[in-house]
Parts: C-alpha cells; sequence; structure tokens
C-alpha cells in the first residue's frame, strides 16, 4: 500500500547491518483498517537466529558494546530517546498502520512514553551497582551487578514498540546486549527502532532484531543455548510453553501475560470520574490491553445509577479511522483477534449476559477492516466465560457485588492478578481493598496509569518478574559476590 511515511527495511538487523533472511522467505504485514497488505517482512528461522545470537554474544564479551563504560551506555540511550523523539510522527504513523491503535495514543502516549523511557534507563546505566557488605572476619566482601548476557525479547502486537522498548531499555541500560522479536503481527516500529540504533551508532551486535513468527523465530530463539535470558510479554498459554522450553537450556525467563482485571464501583463513589474510568479502563486501545478493566463491579445499592452514567458516556464512543486525529476508537489488530472478540461477545449472549451497549461487527468507511463495537454486557456473573477468559478486545461485563466481603471474593476469584481498579471517595474502604486484591497494580479513582519509574507485572497466572522502574533492573543483572582475605 501507499504510505504517508518511508517504511523501515523489510530485512533483519544483524551485527549492525540489514541481511535478508538466509531462506528469503517473507511474509505481509496487514492493515487491519483497510486489509490491505502494508508491506512483506523478513522470515528468520532458526540460521538466522543463530546469526543475530552470535553476533549479540560477540558485542556482549568482547566487542565494542562490551567496552564501553555504563556511562557511556546511558548516553547512547539517551541519544536513542532524542531520535525517537524526532521521529515522533513515522512511529506514530507506523504503529497505527499496523495495528490500528489511534493515531492520536500512538502519537500522544505510546511514542513520547518510550522515548521517557529511554531517558530513565540511561539515568540507571551507572547508579545501579554492587556494594561492600560488613562480613564477620577479617574479609573484604564486596558484589559486583553484572549483566545477564544474551537478551531474547519476545513481545505482543497491542503495543509494539512500548512493550518491547519495557525489555531492550533496561537490558541495554544493565550492558546486556539483545536479539529482539516483535510479533509477526506487528513489526514495523521494532524495524525503525534498530534504524534509530543504526543512526546513533549504537555498537554492532548490541542490538537485534529478527521478525518472524512465534512459531518459527520464537521458537528458535527458546531453543538457542546462546540465549541467557527470555523476557517475555503474551498470552498465559504462551507463557507456559516458552518456561517449559526455555526450561530445557535453563534460561533465565520474566513473564508478563494476561489479566481479567476487576474495576470495582462501590456506592459512595464519584460516578462521574468512575464512568469515565471504566470506559477508558476497557475501551482504551479497543481493549486490546493486558490490564483492561474487563471486570466491572458494581456494587449493588449504585448498581442502576452508575450503569446509566456509564452508558451515556460509552454511547459517544464510535469506531472509526485509526489515522483520523479525532478518532478514539479503531480496528482490532488482526483477522484471528476480530473472530475471537465476536465469538466471546456471542458466548456472553448465550450465556445469558444482556447487550446494553454495542454487542456486533462495527461498520466503518466502505466496510473493510477489523472493527467492532464498543460492548457492555449487564448481568454477568463470575462464572461465565466473558467474566472468567481473557478476551483481550472492547467488551465489558458488568458484575454486582453486596458488601466488602463478597467483592474482595469475586475480584480475587480469577486466575489471573494483573491489575485492578477501586472507586471510592472513602480513603479508608479503598487501602483496605487495595491490600486484599491479588494483583501487581490497583489504581485508585484511577485506572490506566504508567510511568517509567512505577514497576508493574503479574501475580499468580498473569506472570512473575516485574517491567519498569527499578525492580526491573534485578531480572537484568546478577550478582557476583567476591571475598578477599585481609588478615595480614
Ligand atoms: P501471544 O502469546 O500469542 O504472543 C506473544 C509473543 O509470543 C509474540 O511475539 C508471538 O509471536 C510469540 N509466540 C507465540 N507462540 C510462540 C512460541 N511457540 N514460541 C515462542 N514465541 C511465541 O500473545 P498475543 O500476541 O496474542 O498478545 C496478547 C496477549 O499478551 C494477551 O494475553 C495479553 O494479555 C498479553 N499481554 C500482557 C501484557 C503484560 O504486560 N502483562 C501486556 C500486553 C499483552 P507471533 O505473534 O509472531 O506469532
Amino acid at each position: 500500500m501507499e504510505t504517508k511515511y518511508a517504511l523501515p527495511q523489510s530485512k533483519l538487523f544483524i551485527d549492525g547491518k540489514w541481511v535478508e533472511p538466509r531462506s528469503n522467505k517473507k511474509f505481509n504485514t496487514i492493515n487491519p483498517a483497510t486489509e490491505e497488505v502494508i508491506t512483506q517482512i523478513a522470515l528468520a528461522e532458526e540460521a538466522d537466529v543463530d546469526h543475530a545470537v552470535q553476533s549479540a554474544r560477540k558485542a556482549f564479551e568482547d566487542g565494542a558494546w562490551s567496552k564501553l563504560s555504563a556511562t557511556d551506555r546511558g548516553k547512547l540511550l539517551h541519544k536513542i530517546a532524542d531520535a525517537i523523539l524526532s521521529h515522533v510522527d513515522e512511529f506514530a504513523y507506523l504503529e497505527t498502520i499496523d495495528i490500528g491503535k489511534p493515531i492520536s495514543e500512538s502519537k500522544n502516549i505510546d511514542v513520547p512514553f518510550v522515548a521517557e523511557l529511554f531517558h530513565y534507563y540511561a539515568g540507571w546505566a551507572n547508579k545501579f551497582h554492587g556494594e561492600t557488605i560488613p562480613v564477620r572476619g577479617n574479609y573484604l566482601n564486596y558484589t559486583l551487578r553484572e549483566p545477564v548476557g544474551v537478551v531474547g525479547t519476545i513481545t505482543p502486537w497491542n503495543f509494539p514498540l512500548l512493550l518491547a522498548t519495557w525489555k531492550i531499555a533496561p537490558a541495554l541500560a544493565m550492558g546486556n546486549t539483545v536479539v529482539h522479536k516483535p510479533s509477526e503481527q506487528s513489526p514495523l516500529t521494532s524495524l525503525k527502532l534498530a534504524e534509530i540504533c543504526e543512526e546513533v551508532g549504537l555498537p554492532e551486535g548490541a542490538f537485534n532484531v529478527v521478525t518472524g513468527s512465534g512459531r518459527i523465530t520464537g521458537s528458535a530463539m527458546l531453543a538457542h543455548p546462546g540465549i541467557d535470558k527470555i523476557a517475555f510479554t503474551g498470552g498465559t498459554s504462551t507463557g507456559i510453553l516458552v518456561m517449559q522450553e526455555a526450561a530445557k537450556t535453563l534460561k533465565k525467563v520474566t513473564l508478563e501475560l494476561g489479566g481479567k482485571s476487576p474495576n470495582i464501583v462501590l456506592e459512595d463513589a464519584d460516578f462521574d470520574a468512575a464512568a469515565k474510568g471504566a470506559i477508558a479502563g476497557i475501551f482504551y486501545n479497543k481493549g486490546e490491553v493486558c490490564a483492561a478493566g474487563s471486570r466491572l463491579l458494581i456494587q449493588e445499592s449504585a448498581h442502576d445509577a452508575f450503569l446509566e452514567k456509564l452508558l451515556d458516556r460509552a454511547k459517544k464512543l464510535t469506531a472509526g479511522d485509526p489515522l483520523d486525529p479525532k478518532t478514539r476508537f479503531g480496528p482490532l489488530c488482526n483477522a484471528d483477534q476480530y473472530e475471537k472478540v465476536l465469538a466471546y461477545i456471542g458466548a456472553g449472549k448465550e450465556e445469558g449476559a444482556r447487550v446494553v451497549l454495542g454487542g456486533d461487527r462495527a461498520q466503518v468507511g466502505n466496510g473493510k477492516g477489523y472493527f467492532v463495537q464498543p460492548t457492555i454486557f449487564d448481568d454477568v456473573t463470575n462464572q461465565m466465560r466473558i467474566a472468567r477468559e481473557e478476551i483481550f478486545g472492547p467488551v465489558l461485563s458488568a458484575i454486582r457485588f453486596k458488601d466488602l466481603d463478597d467483592l474482595i471474593a469475586q475480584a480475587n476469584d480469577t486466575p489471573y492478578g494483573l491489575a485492578a481498579g477501586v472507586w471510592t471517595r472513602d480513603v479508608k474502604k479503598a487501602h483496605y481493598i487495595a491490600k486484599k486484591l491479588k494483583a501487581g497494580t490497583v489504581w485508585i479513582n484511577t485506572y490506566n496509569m504508567y510511568d517509567p519509574a512505577s514497576p508493574f507485572g503479574g501475580y499468580k497466572q498473569s506472570g512473575f518478574g516485574r517491567e519498569l522502574g527499578m525492580h526491573a533492573l534485578e531480572s537484568y543483572t546478577q550478582v557476583k559476590s567476591i571475598w578477599v582475605d585481609m588478615n595480614l
């Protein structure tokens, strides 16, 4: 298709060079708003993954990357951040045509966040270090905090650049080298990031991009003995597979997985704010958000009044062209996801939940594109499939609760534990509930807040390890303890 900005190279980025895959195989990447082929992307197979790992290994062991001081690594990450910002329009455009994310989000939220993230971790490069420890006896004991080695990053399609850089930036800051595989659904911004790394002069081999499918490229990464750690974001079932495969070569693993997060409205909440938060919580990025507040738990006494407010506001949200700066709700990312979401809407109807908004495909323009209406189900019970399984789309399930005990029981009655929201004016109840919830993040009177400095990650089957903040640095370093006999 014709594009407003030049597309990044459709090759693999290995050892600081753009190379064709050895098999010369390519696959299409599709614009979900129009169903047009955007371009063909290189498919990396086992030999290409091996090439990338060898180059990352060399850069880590004795290449120019390994010789850089921590301060100079930080300076390079600052340069990447600045270069990303100077290309904000291109990055935002590529993300939007690749996954249907409204341009208002990709341009004003995702890309600036990514730049800030690189600045944040640039600052950490020379500040996360070892310590001296007052051990028993006449010994000097100190620790070195060293990089893990070659990090393989495998990421999904819902926030392609953002979720990739949550891993790449701290990994590089700590002195690791990276082999990155974006989802085959959304390779464009990762390739653009490689161009930026080239532009700022990142030493060859420090960052490599191997595009391709999970089944082929991802599997080759999991099996490769030269990768020391896998940083993965994706679905829980894939996460289980990643752990199983990584175990065969005892790779370190961190997993950011799915969620079925409760967004909780108490009877004393500010209903206007809560309605706004509930809508943003489920319809932001068309609900293709791991932390989406997909279970709306409403106190029974407030149910009717709150639902009315919610619907008044939600009715204004309509699907549109994601490249239009006014659009707030775009198409789903791909055909499979579109069918999956429609099937869940069908399941909700069959199980007896009541559609109070949407509930069908959405017609935009000439009828092409994977558009679904923003959908709200009422009268959902926590046992229905639409309350238990991650739909990963714009479908909200409203569930009633009676009192705090009932609320905590229902909120935690899920295999997931990624995030939660609580809306109340009662400060004691807010903190009580936040402590009781089994979730990695709790938002009180807000939803979907992120900052490079604040940790994010899951409880239960939403994964383990933390991204963002200083907590993420733990999993990109290992500690060496050194003893020196000081007895004269
Ligand atoms: P998948 O688990 O299908 O894919 C995630 C990544 O894993 C992709 O790069 C995919 O490649 C790759 N992959 C798939 N199969 C394999 C395999 N056998 N071996 C190695 N790699 C593989 O997730 P989706 O892309 O469908 O993303 C949606 C999921 O991600 C949702 O469950 C969502 O909750 C979760 N997520 C979690 C977040 C968090 O921070 N906790 C944030 C965002 C999303 P490919 O796509 O190329 O096949």
